[in-house]
């Protein structure tokens, strides 16, 4: 798209004016006429231009007097200076001094449009040129909790404006504000905009930036729109790849004396885009790579301390066996005492026996040692759940039932567990789907613990409980994890899936586990969702498609 460009034609000859009016008007751009130095620098002054097409001699300042005023005035202007036979080397000296380059008159109309062509363009690249580096200072490197702000400062900065906006889709398919410059947070927490509703809305449906001149109330596109007048003109940029809606920017002029923007500020806004767009992305694959690097960390671990443990557990459970095996043969012996005991006899067996603890005694004995085989045969799942979770293969989807996934992590998440609350678990049969187990006993692993943290948090003193449901649903396998604990305020509702959102102090919480297992649960074609109420407890619902052709309804 070529976006119009303004352009200021300083020439004390009247027709010259109004040539340069009809042909540049005619190539699309808008063109103001200034009948001397002074009113040029005026204007200049008040409006922003891309070109100035000044004539080297004019009453009250000449070409080079403007020049330099207006390098300090507004220095991104491109200067073009018109010049008689007899004025070229003073057109030189124009250019030395910083214009774009000279005319000479009376100058042929095609080649004068060339060069403001080739101004426009230069002007563009410079301001793009600047815009890169700019944006480059101040997204890269940047700590991925402070993107968003770093984002808001950017559009503004770059754009010239007084307040910025970046809305990010929420899970219910519509637009949260992640920041504003203006904004309180506890009006971004209340403000969503459902995809079609709204400007934002109507942006991020159609796919199209959006520029509003002179605010929504003067607008006739928007009249069924209400406006509190705030905003004096504002762009309105979707921010997407393909047809994934990545976000939408929008950039607000609010000062009654800024100039309004127009289209040619497009092209300024769609580098400024791109350049955001591609901060936002590398921060989503920063987080896919935590995910990989976080389980492949704990996978790591989990093989070591698995094998550490597997050994001596062995030798527990062999000795367990034999102890087992033994105390039932030593059963036999038992029970003939006892019978000997009925017939009252005293004989020195007896006698021991009795001083042993007899019966009892023996029957607590074979609890002990089946309290040992329980516990040793519990360790010997949780090295398997561990060695599961590291074990290479395992990245290969596969099917499986998502009832172990949830044993599994259960099992590993016990020790969090333990203590905090009680869990109660009602899974239907047969729940199987396609994908990686491991990748789902993080996802559960994680939802665990949180819900350990947020119960733990509350610190209230009064018994919990966590539940776990799996079932067949229309919506595919879904699982809820629920908690009784303190629940999510509304305004962090849609944020709790964002990356690097946390409540929680810098020791206990990353703000990455939500959105690492959103990330799973929809690479795996689910979804993750969560439903509470602040003071209500919340529920993280992990909907997965069944396995083709099981369990589907
Ligand atoms: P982290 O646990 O490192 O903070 P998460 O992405 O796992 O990161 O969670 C983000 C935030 O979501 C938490 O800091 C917390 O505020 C909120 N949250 C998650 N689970 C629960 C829950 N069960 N109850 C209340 N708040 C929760």
């Amino acid at each position: 798209m070529t976006a119009r460009s303004s352009i200021l034609v300083a020439d004390d000859e009247r027709g010259i004016r109004e040539l340069l009016t009809w042909e540049l008007g005619a190539q699309g751009h808008r063109v103001e006429t200034a009948a001397d130095g002074a009113d040029a620098l005026e204007r200049i002054g008040e409006q922003d231009f891309d070109v100035l097409i000044s004539d080297v001699r004019m009453p009250k300042l000449d070409g080079v007097e403007v020049l330099r005023a207006v390098r300090k005035l507004a220095p991104d202007i491109e200067v073009v200076i018109a010049t008689g036979f007899a004025e070229v080397e003073y057109a030189i000296e124009c250019v030395r001094n910083g214009a774009f380059d000279f005319v000479q008159k009376p100058f042929h109309v095609a080649e004068l449009l060339a060069i403001v062509a080739r101004a426009i363009e230069r002007r563009r690249l410079r301001r793009t040129a600047g815009l890169y580096e700019a944006s480059r200072v101040i997204l890269d490197g940047q700590e991925a909790h402070r993107l968003v702000e770093s984002i808001i400062r950017l559009a503004m900065q770059a754009m010239d404006a007084d307040d910025a906006c970046l809305m990010l889709p929420d899970s219910d398919g519509g637009l949260y504000v992640a920041h504003s410059h203006t904004l309180s947070p506890e009006v971004r927490g209340d403000t969503r905009v459902k995809l079609g509703e709204r400007i934002a809305g109507r942006v991020a449906e159609v796919g199209t930036p959006l520029v509003i001149p002179s605010g929504l109330g003067a607008d006739p596109r928007f009249a069924d729109l209400t406006s509190d007048g705030r905003v004096r003109s504002s762009i309105v940029y979707p921010l997407a790849v393909g047809a994934r809606l990545v976000g939408v920017l929008c950039i607000n002029r609010l000062a009654p004396a800024a100039r309004p923007f127009r289209d040619a500020d497009l092209d300024r806004a769609s580098v400024l885009a791109a350049q955001i767009l591609l901060a936002l992305e590398n921060a989503r694959l920063v987080t896919q790579v935590a995910a990989s690097e976080r389980l492949a960390s704990l996978g790591l671990l989990a093989a070591g301390v698995a094998h550490e443990i597997n050994n001596p557990n062995g030798c527990i459970l062999l000795n367990h066996s034999f102890l087992a095996e033994s105390l039932s043969r030593f059963g036999s012996v038992a029970s003939t005492l006892e019978t000997e005991r009925r017939s009252e006899s005293q004989s020195a067996a007896w006698t021991a026996w009795k001083a042993f603890g007899g019966a009892a005694a023996f029957g607590e004995m074979c609890d002990a040692l089946a309290g040992i085989g329980e516990g040793a045969a519990q360790i010997r799942d949780i090295v398997h759940d561990m060695r599961a979770l590291s074990r290479p293969q395992n990245h290969e989807p596969m099917v499986f039932d998502v009832n172990s996934a949830i044993r599994s992590a259960l099992r590993l998440s016990c020790a969090e567990v333990r203590g905090t609350a009680n869990v109660s678990m009602a899974l239907d049969a047969d729940l199987l789907v396609r994908g990686r187990p491991d990748r789902i006993v993080q996802v559960l692993v994680n939802l665990l613990v949180n819900a350990v943290q947020a119960i733990a948090g509350a610190a209230d003193g009064r018994p919990h409980e966590i539940s776990i449901r799996s079932s067949s649903e229309d919506s595919g396998i879904v699982i809820r994890v629920a908690d009784d604990g303190p629940g999510i305020r509304r305004e962090h509702l849609a944020r709790v899936f964002e990356m690097f959102f946390t409540t929680k102090d810098g020791t206990t919480g990353t703000g990455l586990g939500l959105a690492i297992s959103r990330e799973i649960a929809q690479s795996h074609g689910g979804d993750l969702t969560v439903e509470s109420t602040e003071g209500h407890g919340a529920t993280f619902v992990l909907t997965l498609p069944a396995a083709a052709g099981c369990g589907e309804r």
